[in-house]
């Protein structure tokens, strides 16, 4: 492990004990990146809100428009640098502006994510001067707004196997692209695209900036908007393209360095993607919220019913431990990328640096945040009974359109398999020491387990304690399974999906024990007394589906003496001395929304 870097290295939260005072909280928004906060959240309110109806009637026209007034008020700059008519305002300010900007509707959600995203930040990374300088103030400002074309229709999450051709032409003075395009966000009202396409037999597909002006089109067309499930104002059409003329100087980066570009550019649209399924969840559960508090059934506020009240307590526990996992990511990138700049990389490669140590977290993250979203607004309409199945209410559409962030910016299962595969990357590269911890909780399975009551006394020690034994018995399984398959492991997606699924509940259980501890510390534990009942119950929620996960993979590469051993660690490893009264817990989380009557953390 590198001696010279601080904080937590990218994948090690598994194998190490973070201490509260070291991870950042939503608690710790500075002065300038409030100021953001609020002044987002005032657009969203007069520019989004009260136009709900007219996004859900596919008015495109109207999220252009949006996207034209955030441009105007520099939202859409904050990851550009100022050179370049940017904010350049840091990678937590970046995730802030992605969940703020996201909560009012998917649609805009979709279209802000693209544009500032992947539409610009291939630039922004890649870029040479000459191209920064010719198209990012463009982009900042809003004067023109970007797609992002990798998808075809036989190469989705097999990006690299797109057909897409490009052809240096014999003066070398530019390419022809052919090829179509499909599912490209924004494509109705872009005027650049993101075009990745091969040159004659490359391995690797390469990337090219590419104009589009509908009055002159380079052999460009686009097919018709896309019928879709939900986020029905955001754009979304196929893509031909028929020998449109590319200069050279618009291919981005390295002949043949396309995917790369792809995958990087991914890693940090996954962990804005999990940051823009935030402020949707927090809407829906005020409006379950208020719903539930007014609505009367059998002479009661069905607010006060337990089923409801325990629905109601698991999505915002779910919304808590999502946020703190979040924005802890956001800082742990920011800080590492600041580090790499003082010693010498260029902003971009810092920041590419930083998201690469951090790919693990940032497709954990994208999954859960995606999943908690989608079950979130599941719970939703069931609050509001047969009026939540009517268009009338705002929980169908954010159902609908809860469903699109578990599809794009890579697969659920892809990242699941992605977080797992960086992980042991990491370790067979030597950055990351997950042998030893592994061997030892090996060794800890052969021995005696202290039959003798530890002191509970401090807040959280039994919740640190679980939290310790989750992390082992993450270890006992995949170092088990490591050491049966090996390099072959990327073929047994069971173990994977499982093994990704133990890393997502570890890290976020822990980021809101740690979140909590942090605030407790600073305001007394009276006055987070609904936050504490959050991490407790997240964390119980966490060791159930880590023990289910942690079972389901023994069962499926273990067997005879072996299974049963694993089966007794992982008994262990997931067993609470005193299991928390989880009643209670979500009495204490309901009666705090029901006094608010709204989400308030
Ligand atoms: C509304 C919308 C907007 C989009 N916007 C854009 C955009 O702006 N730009 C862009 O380039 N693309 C965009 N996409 C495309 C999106 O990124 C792809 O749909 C996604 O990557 C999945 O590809 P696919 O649809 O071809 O599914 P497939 O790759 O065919 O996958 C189908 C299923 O098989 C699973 N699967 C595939 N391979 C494996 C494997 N190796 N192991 C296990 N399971 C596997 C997948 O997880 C999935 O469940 C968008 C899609 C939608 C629906």
């Amino acid at each position: 492990m590198s001696k010279d870097k601080k904080g937590l290295q990218g994948g090690a939260f598994v194998i190490k004990e973070s201490r509260c005072e070291d991870i950042f909280s939503p608690e710790d928004f500075n002065e300038e990146q409030r100021l953001m906060r609020d002044s987002i959240t005032e657009f969203v309110e007069r520019e989004i809100v009260p136009k709900k109806s007219r996004f859900e009637n596919h008015d495109y026209a109207l999220t252009e428009a949006v996207l034209k007034k955030a441009g105007k008020l520099g939202f859409l700059g904050i990851s550009v640098p100022e050179e370049y008519k940017g904010l350049d305002m840091g990678f937590v300010s970046a995730m802030l502006a992605a969940d703020y900007m996201s909560g009012a509707t998917g649609s805009v959600a979709t279209a802000f994510g693209a544009h500032t995203g992947i539409g610009t930040l291939p630039i922004v990374l890649y870029g040479t001067p000459g191209q920064k300088e010719k198209y990012l103030p463009k982009l900042a400002t809003g004067e023109w707004f970007g797609a992002y074309a990798l998808t075809e229709p036989t190469a989705g999450s097999d990006a690299n196997s797109g057909k897409t051709s490009a052809a240096l032409s014999e003066d070398e003075s530019h390419y022809l692209i052919n090829g179509q395009k499909m599912w490209i966000s924004n494509s109705g009202f872009a005027r650049l695209f993101i075009v990745f396409a091969r040159i004659e037999n490359d391995k690797y597909i390469s990337s090219f900036i590419v104009e589009y002006d509908p009055e002159n089109p380079n052999g460009i067309r686009l097919g018709e908007e896309e019928q879709k499930l939900g986020i029905h104002g955001s754009s979304t059409r196929q893509v031909f393209f028929e020998n449109t003329k590319v200069p050279v100087e618009n291919r981005l980066s390295d002949r043949g360095n396309g995917f790369k570009i792809a995958m990087n550019v991914l890693n940090i649209g996954r962990i804005k993607l999990a940051a823009a399924c935030l402020d949707s969840q927090r809407r829906v559960i005020k409006d379950a919220v208020q719903y539930a508090n007014q609505r009367e059934q059998f002479n009661s506020k069905i607010i006060e019913f337990e089923a409801v009240k325990g629905k109601l307590a698991k999505m915002a526990t779910d919304a808590y431990v999502k946020k703190s996992a979040t924005y802890r990511t956001a800082k742990y990138i920011e800080d590492r990328s600041d580090e790499y700049r003082k010693k010498g990389k260029s902003e971009a490669e810092a920041e590419l640096a930083a998201v690469e140590e951090f790919a693990v977290e940032c497709s954990l993250l994208k999954v859960s945040c995606s999943e908690d979203l989608q079950n979130c607004t599941d719970e939703g309409i069931q609050i509001y009974g047969g009026i939540g199945y009517s268009k009338d209410t705002p929980m169908e559409a954010a159902w609908r359109d809860a469903r699109i962030p578990r599809i794009y910016e890579g697969t659920n299962e892809i990242n699941r398999m992605h977080a797992v595969g960086m992980l042991l990357k990491k370790t067979l590269k030597g950055e990351l020491d997950l042998l030893t911890p592994a061997k030892a909780v090996q060794k800890e399975l052969t021995s005696i387990p202290s039959l003798q009551k530890p002191d509970f006394n401090q807040l959280f020690s039994e919740e640190k304690m679980m939290l310790k034994k989750t992390k082992k018995a993450f270890l006992m399984v995949a170092g088990t399974a490591v050491k049966k398959y090996a390099k072959n492991l990327s073929n047994h997606q069971y173990i994977l999906m499982a093994a990704a699924d133990m890393l997502i509940q570890i890290y976020r259980a822990e980021s809101a024990v740690l979140r909590t501890e942090k605030s407790a510390k600073s305001h007394g534990e009276k006055s987070v007394e609904a936050q504490i009942a959050m991490s407790q119950l997240g964390l119980y929620h966490a060791v159930e589906i880590i023990a289910r996960k942690g079972k389901e993979a023994i069962i499926s590469f273990a067997s005879g003496d072996e299974q049963k051993m694993l089966l007794i660690g992982l008994k262990r490893f997931t067993k609470y001395w005193n299991y928390p009264n989880i009643g209670a817990l979500k009495n204490r989380i309901a009666e705090k929304l029901k006094e608010e009557n709204t989400y308030c953390f």
